[in-house]
């Protein structure tokens, strides 16, 4: 049964072959999404001590942030910029799982990137989720969670959209990308809890900042910040 298994991955891989994300290259067997000398060319963050590095540096004086983490540098025409797109709009979610295991490994190995209560993603709005059909959070963080063991919750941050008089706030907040309104659902249930919200790529950390706002206004609540890839 299994050679018959193999003859047949065999024959599939003859006419589609598994090629990787990245450079398009077919992969080796044991390669998985992307080949090789991809993973090996991959920008990765060092994130020091998770508490002062480039991630909680957006948020300094924002925002109280914790810890910090990303996995990825972002930039135009880079690796990470292929992979983000692959997950966000080509529907790729086993990147994302790929990613969560990747990276997630590398956290409990540091043995300081702990003492969550639960993940929350940064929420897609309705008309966003219904169109593209899934959150490209969704299985990064559930990933996250089952190696990390920590609750994954999509239910309790809800992103709505501004009326119009409130769309037309100045410039200036527009700017800083302040169209997106969260909302709590069932705030009592994260009161004394430490959350670590998460995102795909963080540049300015205006979104995020939004989200934490709204986070930090439940009693006794400490935020961390994951995200994928980091502009840099
Ligand atoms: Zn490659």
């Amino acid at each position: 049964m299994i050679v018959m298994k193999k003859s047949l991955s065999y024959f599939f891989n003859l006419f589609y072959p598994r090629t990787c994300v990245c450079c398009e290259e077919v992969l080796l067997d044991q390669e998985e999404l992307m080949c090789l000398d991809c993973r090996f060319d991959l920008p990765l963050v060092d994130n020091g001590d998770y508490h002062l590095n480039a991630v909680t540096k957006i948020f300094e004086g924002r925002v109280l942030v914790e810890k910090g983490a990303s996995f990825m540098y972002y930039q135009e025409k880079g690796k990470t910029k292929q992979l983000i797109h692959e997950l966000k709009y080509k529907n790729n979610q086993k990147i994302g799982y790929f990613l969560a295991c990747w990276f997630g490994n590398e956290l409990i190995e540091s043995k300081r990137f702990h003492g969550f209560d639960c993940i929350i993603p940064v929420p897609l709005h309705k008309r966003k989720f219904k169109k593209r059909g899934y959150n490209q959070l969704t299985v990064f963080g559930r990933q996250l969670g089952v190696l990390l063991a920590v609750d994954y919750r999509e239910d309790l941050l809800k992103r709505v959209s501004f009326t119009n008089t409130q769309t037309k706030k100045k410039r200036l907040d527009r700017f800083q990308n302040t169209h997106a309104k969260f909302v709590l659902e069932k705030p009592n249930f994260l009161r004394n809890k430490h959350i670590l919200l998460i995102d795909d790529v963080v540049t300015t950390g205006a979104t995020l900042e939004a989200c934490c706002k709204e986070l930090l206004s439940i009693d006794q609540v400490k935020i961390s910040i994951l995200t994928m890839a980091i502009t840099g």
